[in-house]
């Protein structure tokens, strides 16, 4: 009775609060994770994912902004999700433009993964029928507050143009 719940029962548990609770999904799947902060190459490193004995270990740059720590920690979540092969040699670790020692095509795999697990079409839509505006920018501003995201991140997701 005490089975293990799948990744995405997982995620949507933690999607309840109305953004998701990534530090909530990292537990619940055992990750261990880390905020490392004071750094001394603080924007050359975004986050890494290692195994060690058959545990996952996130370690998140705590120097960056909290937004940017969201994405990083949900860009190693997909590399979790997506290329246990790739940890199983070794770690990955991912600069500030989350290049790695893996092949770009796994890179822009984690950042659309990434982009999905932060920002599902449900919550945006949710957000979007709470709006009372008709601004696109104000729009933009309420959804990825509520999200926890950049709004530059949030266009992306939405397909809007965004030049800030
Ligand atoms: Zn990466």
């Amino acid at each position: 009775m005490n089975e293990k719940n799948s990744f995405f029962e997982n995620l949507y548990q933690v999607e309840k609060k109305g953004y998701v609770d990534l530090d909530e999904l990292a537990k619940l799947e055992g990750i261990e994770l880390i905020y490392s902060e004071h750094n001394r190459y603080k924007y050359e490193f975004a986050g890494l994912i290692k195994r060690i004995d058959g545990k996952y270990i996130i370690i998140i740059n705590g120097d960056h902004p909290k937004n940017r720590q969201r994405f990083t920690l949900a860009h190693e979540i997909a590399h979790y999700f997506l290329h246990k092969d790739e940890i199983e040699e070794a770690a990955i670790v991912d600069d500030g433009l989350y290049r790695s020692g893996v092949a770009d095509k796994i890179e822009r795999a984690a950042n659309i993964f990434a982009a999905e697990i932060l920002m599902p079409n449900n919550l945006i839509d949710f957000h979007m029928n709470n709006f009372q505006g008709s601004n696109t920018e104000e729009m933009l501003v309420y959804v990825a507050k509520k999200l926890r995201v950049s709004q530059q991140a949030l266009a992306i997701k939405m397909g809007i143009p965004f030049d800030n």
